[in-house]
């Protein structure tokens, strides 16, 4: 059996039966990784094609990026040779467009290599990607090796190791998780010659990257450590799995398929509603396409879409509303005041400018902050599964 980095996250996040559900082949809820998946799949063609032609045209490069992502959405595409189902246009023309912004900001290497392919035996020798003996192996985004030579003369070899993020929250503690200690390793044990790994991570929607320097030899018992750490997890994997029903399922990708979910206590409601909070998640957006339409009519009622009333503000409405203020002699300090701007809007504001060249961070630092609250929602152990902070608001900073 082979592993992935992924899945010694999974096993981590969920439980090992989600392992045993991978490798049956069941059925996962992929919504979420689509966009990701394509976005790497185009920066994958580009990236080979500009390594084939270094002065490939910029009609060329659209070209490729539409062929691939028409691919995906028509025939789909295979991965570890397992075929896996076209995604929805609207998916891979997302992923598409986050690569050629990507490109039109960063220029991509032609002696790189694109989704580079590395597997690893048992006593960790490389072996070819899909060789029967492989135990773990892994894709690598983007993997360009060089010399550099410093200002006394000394010759290093220098390994620039990116992982590509579709999330707009690129966040420090990514570059010390499983998934970037095992490309470290992995890249050192295949280049033993490398002195230094500089481990980004990009983000293609705002073009963020963090990066970690790791020196191969001064940090040689670090990356040993995490060679055993990985080996252990390889172990525990090897090993039959055993279903861990409950808070895990939360965001487990085969909560639908999973029977267990049906084990847990009947009278263990927070368990219980962990682990179907993710399969109502999951339905739902089935239920949604097949809706779409035409809702579905039972004699206990109606599924699907339905018309509903809410109201709206009009196009002038800010400006009308600021007008009549004005001749009330309403100062523009209270008008704004009762506008309140949230964090979101002025992250948008943000945005925008940082296309004229301010610096985003600098601006939203001066004008966004933290706050405490109360949120309901479920957090596991280790990992923050909410989509907002657990008990911090990110509010915007009154000005002074
Ligand atoms: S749904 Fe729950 S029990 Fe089933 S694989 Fe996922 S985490 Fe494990």
């Amino acid at each position: 059996m082979t592993f992935h980095p992924t899945d010694i996250s999974m096993r981590e996040k969920h439980c090992g039966h989600a392992i045993t559900l991978k490798q049956k082949g069941t059925k996962r809820s992929r919504d979420i990784f689509q966009t990701g998946i394509a976005a790497h799949a185009v920066l994958e063609d580009i990236g080979k094609a500009i390594k084939k032609n270094p002065d490939i045209s910029l009609q060329d490069i659209k070209q490729i990026a539409n062929d691939t992502a028409a691919i995906l959405c028509s025939k789909g595409r295979a991965y570890d040779n397992i075929p896996e189902p076209p995604m929805k246009i609207s998916q891979a023309l997302e992923g598409m467009k986050l690569a050629l912004k990507h490109i039109y900001a960063n220029e991509l290497d032609p002696e790189a290599e694109y989704e580079m392919p590395l597997a690893f035996n048992d006593k960790w020798e490389q072996v070819p990607y899909y060789d029967k003996t492989a135990v773990f192996r892994t894709l690598i985004d983007y993997l360009h090796i060089y010399k550099e030579i410093d200002e006394d003369g000394e010759e290093s070899t220098i390994a620039i190791v990116k992982d590509y993020k579709t999330s707009w929250h690129i966040t420090n503690d990514m570059l010390d998780n499983l998934q970037r200690r095992a490309q470290a390793l992995v890249v050192y044990l295949a280049y033993p010659e490398i002195d230094v790994l500089v481990m980004q991570v990009q983000g293609l929607r705002n073009n963020k990257t963090i990066q970690r320097r790791i020196y191969t030899q001064p940090e040689y018992d670090t990356l040993q450590e995490w060679q055993n750490d990985i080996s252990l997890a390889i172990k525990a994997l090897l090993e039959p799995q055993i279903p861990n029903p409950g808070i895990n399922c939360y965001n487990c990708p085969y909560a639908n398929a999973c029977q267990w979910t049906e084990e847990i206590n009947p009278g263990d409601i927070v368990q219980k509603y962990a682990a179907f909070l993710t399969i109502v998640k999951q339905l739902e957006k089935d239920v949604r396409i097949l809706t779409k339409e035409i809702s579905a009519t039972t004699p206990q009622g109606t599924v699907g879409y339905s018309q509903k009333e809410r109201l709206t503000t009009q196009e002038n409405a800010l400006l009308t509303l600021w007008n009549v203020w004005k001749q009330q002699n309403g100062s523009v300090e209270d008008f704004l005041v009762h506008i309140k701007l949230n964090a979101t809007n002025a992250k948008k504001l943000i945005r925008v400018l940082s296309q004229n060249g301010i610096d985003y961070d600098s601006l939203a630092n001066q004008t966004i902050t933290k706050q405490q609250y109360s949120q309901f929602g479920i957090s596991k152990a280790n990992t923050t599964v909410q989509t907002k902070d657990d008990n911090t608001k990110t509010t915007v900073q009154k000005s002074t």
